[in-house]
């Protein structure tokens, strides 16, 4: 993983084959927030600095819905595409943003999972997409889970962490650390679909950067500053 400098933007770009992984920070104020003027623009922008036909996105919604690239901004929450100098990207202020990568098939896919999607098991519902549409096997993914609110700062209801206690299959000690703390590991969760899904563990790495707390990297921070915070675009393409 490197740690890139663009005209004082800075992104960390990690390349894996055919795939080449982009997780924006927030420094110089590079906001993706699609509602506005100057979000669109740098999506546009995001075609000139990666030489990219496109860039795809989602009107994101929280929801568990799965798209295959068409060019269109649909609602949902996951983006699929096997065809190559195509972006496909999420937008994320503490929300888990999650790529998905076939290195075998060369199937990208990006994830927005915040704790809705991944209680309900978005991620899980992109591999088996991966799988059922584009034949493609677990032991082939790789996946990247890039800078989200850590369980460090996200202290949520007992009702929340409860529910996630009677949906997901946890181990003892792992339901006593998050009863205790009431701090919900979002990771945790959707390291566990990617696992159920027969992905080896090997192959899921995490930037372990809290949006929230992380004094090294600028960040945006929905919790930290409510309506002020701007949007950061993890992004996916494929390239010769
Ligand atoms: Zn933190």
């Amino acid at each position: 993983m490197k740690l890139i400098d663009k005209e004082g933007y800075e992104y960390f770009e990690i390349r894996i084959n055919k795939a080449v992984i982009v997780f924006f920070t927030a420094k110089k104020d590079l906001n993706f927030y699609i509602a506005s003027e100057s979000g669109k623009q740098n999506l546009e922008l995001l075609k000139q600095w990666f030489n990219l036909e496109e860039v795809g996105c989602l009107n994101q919604i929280h929801s568990d819905i799965v798209h295959d690239h068409s060019g269109e901004v649909l609602q949902g929450d996951a983006l699929i595409t096997h065809r190559e100098n195509i972006g496909i990207g999420v937008f994320t202020a503490d929300c888990v943003p999650i790529i998905l990568y076939d290195k075998s098939k060369n199937v990208i896919a990006a994830v927005h999972s915040g704790w809705k999607g991944t209680f309900d098991r978005i991620c899980e519902k992109t591999i088996k997409k991966m799988m059922s549409d584009y034949g493609s096997e677990a032991g082939d993914i790789v996946v990247y889970i890039g800078p989200h609110i850590g369980s460090c700062c996200y202290e949520v209801s007992k009702e929340l962490i409860d529910s996630f206690h009677s949906s997901f299959d946890l181990q003892a000690a792992e339901i006593a650390e998050e009863a205790e703390s009431q701090h919900l590991n979002l990771q945790r969760y959707i390291i566990k679909q990617c696992i159920n899904f027969g992905i080896n563990n090997n192959n899921i790495f995490t930037m372990d950067i809290c949006t929230f707390c992380c004094e090294q990297h600028e960040m945006y921070s929905y919790r930290k500053d409510n309506k002020k915070a701007g949007r950061m675009f993890s992004m996916v393409y494929l390239q010769d």
